[in-house]
C-alpha cells in the first residue's frame, strides 16, 4: 500500500506530496486525514495522508512510514477538498492551509501528544457473587447496589483497602471515561420572548435554506437573541451552527448566555482556553457531541457535519483576516466556501457593518435585515462631544470638567462607569529627558515597548527583549522617561480624583492569567467595582444593566493611524463602546474626549448615523480608489539581502507592468517597518476592478520565487491594513 503525504517543513514553501509505503502491520489503519510521521532526507516529519493509491508501479524506491500519530481522522474529506480550495484564493502554501484549520495540540512536533483525561469508574460484577469480609467493604457494596457506578474518589473516601481488594476479587469492575475538561452542566433553556422586530427577523432567516443576511441592527436591539433563536431552529432540523466572534468580544458572558440556553451542546473555542481545553473540546466537535461552535476567527474551521447556519457577528471587525501570515484568510471567504457546500445560511450581524458589506447589502447580493430598534424601548444614549483643544489647557491630566463631572454624577447615583482608553497604534516608548535616547531593537526598525510590570523592554515583532535601567545608554543621565499613557497611570490619576470609588483596571496586563477576565466581568456585574477602565476590551460585546456612562478618554488615536480605514475603525469603535451604556432600564449617557470634534468619523458616531457616515466615507473611497470601488492586493518581498530584495521588487514591478493594463500598480515601497528579525520587506499595492485579470500573473510570480532562498514573494489579496 502507497500513500500521498503533504510533509510539514518550517518556512518553506515545499507544498509538494510524497509518497510512502505503508507498512503492513499498519495497512488496517491508515485513512486520508490522518497524521503521520514520516522520513524526509535525514529528518523525521509530520505529515498529512492526502491520498491512498490503488495502484502504484515502482513501489521499490519507496521508504515507510514511520508511524500514525492519530486514532481518529484529522482532517475529513470536507476539510481536505477546503484546503485546496483556500490554497487557490490566497495562493499560500497547501499544508499552511490544513495546519490553520487545526487546534494548537495537533500541530505540536510528534511526540508531544496531547494527553485525553479520563476518570475512573467502579461497577459491581454482575457473574460475580458478593462476598465481603469488612463492613467497608460491606458498604461500598451498599452503595453500589444503589447508583450503578460511582466515581473512583467517591469510594476511596471510603477506604482504599477495601476498594482495592474488591477488586482484586472482582467483585467490582473498572471503567474508564473520558473526562472532558471543560462541562457546560449549567443550562436552564432559557429563551426571551422576542419582539416583533426580532421575530421577523428570525421568520425571514429560517424561511430559506441558503441565502446570505447582512443584519444591521443597533447596539443592543438583541441581535445574539435572534442568533440564538435561529440556531435553535436548526438544532431542530437536526443541524450544527458556526457562531464567529471577534476574539475580544468572545467574552464569558457571551459563552455564559449560549451555554445557559443550550448547555453542552456547545463547544466554545477561544484564547482563554489550555491547549488541553481546546483539544477537548475539538474532539467533542468531531465526535458529533457539539452542535454549536463558537469561536474566533479560525472556529470557522469546525470540523461540524451538516451545517445549517453560518453566524458571523461583529463582521467588520478585522480580526476576522488572517494578516500576519500565511494563509492570508478572510473568514467570510471561508464561510461561502462552506455553505456552498453545505448549503446553508450566512448571517454578518453589526451595528457597524463594514463598508463593504453594506454595499453588498445595498446592490441586493445579500438580503438587508435591520434592527433600528433597542429591546429596552429606549433610544440610544445622548453622546457629548469634548473638544480638547478648548477643554485641555484647563485640564491638568487625562479629564475634563465635563468628564469628571459625568463620572462624579453617575457614582452618586449608585451607577456604574466604563471608560475607555483607545490604545491602538499606541505603545509606550521609554525616551531619555536629557538626550532624546530612544531604545530601538537590534534586529528590527522599531522602538522598544516598556513593560512596566516586568521592568523589560520588548519588541513585538521578534520577541526581543532587554531590562530597563536607570541610567541613559548613551549620556548616562538617570533621565529615562518611562511614562507612557498607559491605563495604569490613568487609573492612578482617577483614584486621585474620586478616592472613594471602587476602579476595576482591564487591559493585557490584567487579564493575562487565566480566568481573570472571567473574574472581572463577574465582579463588576456584581457591583463590586464602580469603574471598568480599560483598552478595546471594554469596548465590545459587553453586556452591564447598571452602566449609565460611557467615557472615551482620547478619541483620535485610531483616527491618527495612518490607513485608509482608519475612519471607518474609529466610527465603529466609537458606535461600540457607546453602546455599552443604558442598556436596560436605565437612561445612559456617553463622553468623548477628541481634538477632532468636527471630523466625520467622531460626529456621525455621535449621531449614531451610520449611514450618513457610510455615504460620505464611500464617496472618499471612490475619489482615492479604495474598496469597495476598487480591489487591493500587496505583493510582499522579503529577504536577508536589502539590494536584492529591492532588485527583484523592481523586476516584479516591470512584470506587473508589462502584463497588466488597467491596473493601479504602486511601489516598490519599503513596508512600514522596514526590516524585521534581520529581514528586509519590501511591497508593490495593486488596485484593479478586475480579480480574475492579476490573479494569474500573480499565480506565476508566486511559483516563479517558490523555490528561490534569496527572495520570499507573498501576496495578500483584500489586505485590512496596508501598513
Ligand atoms: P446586541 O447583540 O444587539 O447588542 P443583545 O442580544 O445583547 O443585543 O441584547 C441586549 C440586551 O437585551 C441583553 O441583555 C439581552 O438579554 C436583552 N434582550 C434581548 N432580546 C430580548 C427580548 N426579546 N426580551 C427581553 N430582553 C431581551
Ligand atoms: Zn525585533
Amino acid at each position: 500500500m502507497v500513500v500521498g503525504v503533504l510533509v510539514e517543513i518550517q518556512n518553506k514553501r515545499v507544498d509538494k506530496i510524497f509518497d510512502y509505503l505503508v507498512p503492513d502491520d499498519l495497512k488496517n489503519s491508515i485513512k486520508v486525514g490522518f497524521r503521520v510521521v514520516v522520513p524526509f532526507g535525514r529528518m523525521e516529519l509530520d505529515g498529512f495522508i492526502v491520498t491512498i493509491y490503488d495502484n502504484y508501479s515502482n513501489k521499490d524506491t519507496l521508504k515507510s512510514i514511520i508511524e500514525i500519530i492519530d486514532s481518529e481522522i484529522v482532517l475529513n474529506d470536507e476539510l481536505l477538498l477546503l484546503g485546496k480550495e483556500m490554497q487557490k484564493i490566497t495562493l499560500s502554501p497547501l499544508i499552511s492551509c490544513y495546519q490553520v484549520m487545526l487546534p494548537k495540540a495537533l500541530k505540536a512536533k510528534h511526540g508531544k501528544k496531547m494527553s485525553i483525561k479520563y476518570d475512573i469508574f467502579y461497577r459491581l460484577n454482575p457473574d460475580k457473587d458478593i462476598v465481603v469480609s469488612s463492613s467497608s467493604q460491606q458498604k461500598i457494596v451498599e452503595m453500589l447496589k444503589e447508583k450503578e457506578k460511582i466515581i473512583r474518589k467517591d469510594l476511596l473516601e471510603i477506604s482504599s483497602s477495601s476498594l482495592n481488594t474488591l477488586l482484586k476479587n472482582e467483585i467490582i469492575i473498572e471503567e474508564k471515561m473520558e473526562h472532558y475538561r471543560l462541562n457546560y452542566s449549567n443550562y436552564n433553556f432559557i429563551k426571551k420572548e422576542l419582539t416583533s422586530e426580532q421575530q421577523k427577523v428570525v421568520d425571514e432567516v429560517i424561511a430559506n435554506d441558503s441565502n446570505n443576511y447582512l443584519l444591521y441592527g443597533v447596539t443592543g436591539s438583541g441581535k445574539t437573541e435572534v442568533y440564538m433563536e435561529i440556531i435553535d431552529f436548526y438544532l431542530r432540523e437536526g443541524k450544527t451552527c458556526i457562531v464567529l466572534v471577534p476574539e475580544i468580544s468572545l467574552t464569558p458572558q457571551m459563552i455564559q448566555r449560549f451555554s445557559e440556553r443550550f448547555g453542552d451542546m456547545i463547544a466554545a473555542i477561544h484564547s482563554g482556553l489550555s491547549d488541553g481545553e481546546k483539544y477537548d473540546e475539538w474532539r467533542r466537535i468531531v465526535r458529533g457531541e457539539a452542535s454549536i461552535v463558537i469561536g474566533a476567527r479560525s472556529a470557522i474551521f469546525a470540523p461540524l457535519k451538516n451545517i445549517g447556519v453560518i453566524i458571523m457577528d461583529e463582521e467588520h471587525s478585522e480580526s476576522y483576516k488572517q494578516s500576519d501570515s500565511n494563509p492570508r484568510y478572510h473568514a467570510r471567504d471561508i464561510a461561502f466556501l462552506r455553505a456552498k457546500t453545505h448549503h446553508c445560511s450566512i448571517i454578518f450581524g453589526s451595528a457597524t457593518p463594514s463598508l463593504e458589506s453594506m454595499a453588498r447589502a445595498l446592490k441586493g447580493v445579500y438580503k438587508l435585515l435591520e434592527l433600528p430598534h433597542r429591546v429596552n424601548g429606549k433610544s440610544l444614549p445622548h453622546v457629548d462631544i469634548i473638544d480638547m483643544n478648548i477643554a485641555s489647557k484647563k485640564m491638568k491630566g487625562y479629564f475634563s470638567f465635563e468628564l469628571k463631572n459625568a463620572v462624579d454624577k453617575c457614582l452618586s447615583r449608585n451607577e456604574q462607569v466604563i471608560l475607555l482608553l483607545n490604545r491602538r497604534g499606541y505603545s509606550s516608548f521609554i525616551t531619555c529627558k536629557n538626550c532624546g535616547y530612544t531604545f530601538k531593537c537590534p534586529n528590527c526598525d522599531i522602538s522598544l515597548t516598556y513593560h512596566k510590570s516586568s521592568n523589560t523592554l520588548r519588541c513585538h515583532y521578534c520577541g526581543y527583549g532587554e531590562k530597563v535601567y536607570d541610567q541613559c545608554p548613551k549620556c548616562s543621565e538617570p533621565s529615562l522617561n518611562k511614562l507612557g499613557v498607559g491605563t495604569q497611570k490613568i487609573e492612578e490619576e482617577l483614584q486621585n480624583i474620586f478616592p472613594n470609588s471602587k476602579i476595576l483596571r482591564m487591559d493585557y496586563d490584567t487579564t493575562s492569567r487565566k480566568g481573570m477576565h472571567e473574574k472581572m466581568i463577574e465582579d463588576f456585574k456584581n457591583h463590586q467595582y464602580d469603574i471598568l477602565l480599560g483598552t478595546q476590551m471594554v469596548a465590545k460585546g459587553l453586556d452591564f444593566s447598571n452602566v449609565t456612562l460611557v467615557g472615551v478618554i482620547n478619541a483620535d488615536t485610531t483616527l491618527n493611524i495612518p490607513d485608509f480605514r482608519s475612519s471607518e475603525n474609529t466610527f465603529s469603535l466609537l458606535s461600540q463602546v457607546a453602546g455599552r451604556s443604558g442598556r436596560s432600564n436605565k437612561e445612559g449617557k456617553v463622553i468623548i474626549q477628541t481634538f477632532n470634534p468636527d471630523h466625520y468619523a467622531i460626529y456621525y458616531s455621535s449621531k449614531y448615523d451610520y449611514l450618513s457616515f457610510y455615504k460620505k466615507e464611500m464617496n472618499i473611497r471612490k475619489q482615492l480608489k479604495y474598496p469597495p470601488y476598487f480591489y487591493l492586493s500587496i505583493i510582499r518581498i522579503n529577504g536577508k539581502d536589502s539590494n536584492i530584495v529591492y532588485q527583484e521588487s523592481l523586476k516584479i514591478k516591470r512584470s506587473l507592468e508589462r502584463n497588466l493594463d488597467h491596473v493601479i500598480i504602486l511601489g516598490p515601497s519599503v513596508a512600514s517597518i522596514f526590516r524585521v528579525n534581520n529581514i528586509y520587506r519590501y511591497q508593490i499595492l495593486l488596485k484593479y476592478k478586475n480579480e480574475e485579470e492579476i490573479y494569474f500573473i500573480i499565480e506565476k510570480i508566486i511559483n516563479h520565487y517558490k523555490n528561490q532562498s534569496k527572495v520570499n514573494v507573498d501576496v495578500d489579496f483584500n489586505p485590512l491594513q496596508l501598513l
